[in-house]
């Protein structure tokens, strides 16, 4: 069957199982079979694929259709322009995050200096980070052993050496301080968020989405433990939910930091909440 053809039985497929991008989903799937880019398809859609392929396509297809995330499924998802290999023990890298990235490097001094990332997962904000700034360097942790390893995976096929990634509860694996500044995109829904059953996020892993007091308890943690790892004026910004902005500042400030605010996401909603730690008494 012509590669066209094959595409828009696909895509139909998709639409009819309810995929919000089905068209987009069946050209990924179908790059990903024949490892070509989309710019090729356009051009030989007239071509046949082979038996194996169009079986490996067709597979791919039915998985996406019964709900797979497109990213598990290609192994594969784009996080501010670099291309990281994902998988089902971790979060999906998702625009939103890139919200966190932007705030980061805007205040990531001219000197160089240390960032750690927690809660690392494909290693996606560490990454992006020590791409941007060679002269910082970039340490990330996460709990799940495989996402270490796929972070890990991530640093050596994109080349950046100026990054390190640990397994870890939090801050338990590494005895350092002195950090200039905290990232963490931490879990941060409520285990009842109606959110948890729809689209790709049913597969993603939860320890990585839910967390205990409406979903505020691991940034409250942070909020508190990020105080012993950093030097004076150092910058912790915690990624959260578009309703917890307000909940953040006031506990960033309740714990001592200083020029606390809020940064929205490309959606409008608070997404990024930051405070400077004033180094004083605890
Ligand atoms: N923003 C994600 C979502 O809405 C949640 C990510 C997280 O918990 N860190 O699916």
């Amino acid at each position: 069957m012509r590669l066209d053809i094959l595409l828009a039985r696909a895509a139909s497929r998709l639409v009819d199982a309810g995929s919000p991008s089905a068209r987009l989903d069946a050209e990924v799937l179908l790059c990903h079979v024949l490892g070509v880019d989309r710019t090729w398809l356009y051009t030989w859609g007239d071509r046949e694929p082979g038996i194996v392929e169009q079986a490996r396509f067709e597979a791919l297809v039915a998985a996406r259709a019964a709900g797979q995330p497109v990213a598990y499924l290609t192994g594969e998802r784009e996080f501010w322009g670099l291309p990281l290999f994902t998988g089902p023990s971790t979060l999906i890298p998702r625009p939103d995050t890139e919200t966190l990235v932007t705030t980061a490097l805007a205040r990531m001094s001219a000197r160089r200096g240390r960032v750690l990332d927690l809660g690392t997962g494909t290693g996606a904000v560490a990454l992006a980070l020590a791409s941007e700034r060679p002269d910082w360097h970039a340490v990330g942790i996460d709990l799940n052993p495989e996402a270490v390893t796929l972070a890990m995976r991530n640093a050596e096929r994109l080349g950046i050496v100026n990054v390190g990634f640990l397994v870890g509860d939090w801050f338990a694996a590494i005895d350092e301080t002195g950090f200039d500044m905290i990232v963490a995109n931490p879990p941060y829904l409520a285990d009842d968020d109606p959110h948890l059953a729809l689209g790709d996020v049913r597969f993603e892993p939860r320890g990585a989405l839910v967390a205990g007091d409406r979903g505020l308890a691991d940034l409250y943690h942070l909020v508190d433990a990020s105080r012993n790892r950093l030097v004076p004026d150092g910058w912790l910004l915690l990624e959260h939910g578009a309703d917890q902005g307000a909940a953040m500042r006031e506990a960033l400030r309740a714990k001592g930091y200083r020029d606390v605010i809020s940064e929205r996401d490309l959606a409008g909603h608070e997404r990024v909440s930051l405070g400077r730690w004033t180094g004083g008494r605890r």
